[in-house]
């Protein structure tokens, strides 16, 4: 296996880009694998190795890479043009088709990026209910804009601190954060400065330390405390949307929240972002209200057309009940083989999400912490050997696609006993 290509662009790179690449994930030491091509479960570097693909994108390749419905509707959408700067009906279609199926949704605004979604939600959020200050998860991600990069590990209801450079810490200063499936710590945090938090944003199942799910009971705890003091509830659902089901998590879990930021999966594969949510909420984003949200690629032809496709694929397909089914049989393989080779390791996740802690079974944060960072990170490095691309960190969740065969999964389990034998 040699990697030389590989090696040379990223020593190249590193004086073009920071850090060598264009998003801080990908820059794997001492150096990451360059694609070339990818189709299904595999995907193929510059120096002509194939690996089982598992990071998916970081989540949106629910339908696998190159998938030919998402194709065809790409290159048929290149027939009519790309960019129009006005409206589309394939915005319409994929709106009223959203709301079908996201319980808390009754209106969209579509943009680009997960980022976008969760930032355009807290300003709607914000000026609803002209309050504030957000509440959100330690160690929960929401995209890389101000409000919500806050350095996770501070206390129940400290005041958060930038997690950043270039952040004031003014800003900042408006976002408190509680630990995950901790409910006593969110009630006080609210209760700690009552009239002055507009929302809480929160993943359902949070997806980037882990997977770490919710524990029984807690989300519908959230939903009560939310709704008691006048807060709203927003599910960012940029991983789990379309992904654990076609209503996401809050279907998943029948915990209904106020609003509802979606991305990833619905987009297969082109980027997109939604901030949805009752109507009384979005009528307030700009030009309906007085929230300003804009964008040039908001609602993007070849996005909609993308998002109709996969809608049409989830559902023709029946797509959750099989990728569920499939990540529930491969976390079993994986428990037993960690059972037998006697480790005190934890296979979390829930439908198509999986991971493998290397420590004990983590509630929140700070105990996803404590597991061996440094030996997941050599695992990753020996499974890549053995041609299997996980994501290169402990915390970011690793993904089951429609297309992963029944002899990926064999393999795969294969390399991972291979690679944890002592
Ligand atoms: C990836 C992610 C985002 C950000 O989405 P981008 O499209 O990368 O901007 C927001 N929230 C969650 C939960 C995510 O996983």
């Amino acid at each position: 296996m040699t990697c030389e290509k590989s090696k040379q662009l990223f020593s190249k790179a590193k004086n073009l880009l920071p850090g060598g690449v264009s998003s801080p994930v990908r820059a794997i030491s001492p150096y990451p694998f360059y694609t070339k091509s990818a189709s299904g479960s595999k995907i193929t570097d510059v120096d002509g190795n194939t690996y089982i693909d598992y990071c998916m994108g970081y989540g949106p390749l629910l339908l696998g890479h190159n998938h030919p419905a998402i194709k065809e509707a790409i290159t048929k959408q290149l027939d009519n043009g790309w960019l129009y700067g006005t409206p589309t009906e394939l915005e319409v279609k994929l709106a009223q088709r959203i709301c079908n199926n996201v319980i808390s949704v009754n209106m969209v605004r579509l943009v680009s990026t997960g980022t976008e979604a969760t930032m355009g939600a807290i300003r709607a959020a914000r000026g609803y209910t002209g309050k504030n200050k957000i509440i959100k998860i330690e160690g929960g991600f929401h995209g890389a804009h101000d409000a919500v990069l806050v350095k996770a590990g501070s206390g129940a209801t400290t005041l958060g601190a930038p997690d950043s450079l270039g952040i004031p810490p003014e800003f900042t200063k408006q976002t408190l954060q509680v630990p995950y499936n901790d409910i006593d710590a969110m009630v006080d945090a609210i209760h700690g400065y009552v009239g002055e938090v507009a929302a809480v944003i929160m993943e359902p199942v949070m997806g980037n330390i882990g997977p770490i799910l919710p524990m029984e009971g807690y989300l519908e705890e959230v939903r009560a405390v939310t709704r008691e003091n006048d807060i709203v509830l927003i599910f960012d659902e940029v991983i789990t949307g379309f992904r654990l089901a076609m209503g996401g998590a809050q279907e998943y879990y029948n915990v209904i929240p106020d609003m509802t930021t979606m991305g990833k999966v619905l987009g297969g594969g082109l980027n997109i972002g939604v901030i949805g949510g009752k109507k009384e909420i979005m009528e307030n984003i700009s030009p309906a209200g007085k929230v300003y949200q804009a964008g040039t690629f908001n609602g993007h032809p070849l996005s909609m057309a993308c998002a109709l496709a996969t809608l049409d694929v989830l559902e023709k397909e029946k797509v959750h009940e099989k990728v569920n089914l499939a990540g529930d049989g491969l976390r079993a393989m994986l428990r037993d083989s960690i059972n037998d080779l006697g480790l005190d390791y934890y296979i979390s996740g829930v439908g198509s999400m999986f991971k493998m802690f290397f420590g004990d079974i983590p509630a929140n944060y700070q105990e996803a912490l404590k597991c061996d960072k440094e030996g997941y990170f050599e695992f990753f490095h020996r499974m890549l050997k053995s041609g299997v691309f996980l994501p290169p960190s402990q915390y970011e969740t690793n993904f089951l696609s429609t297309t992963h065969t029944d002899e990926d999964i064999a393999a795969t389990v294969e390399a991972y006993e291979k690679n944890l034998r002592p």
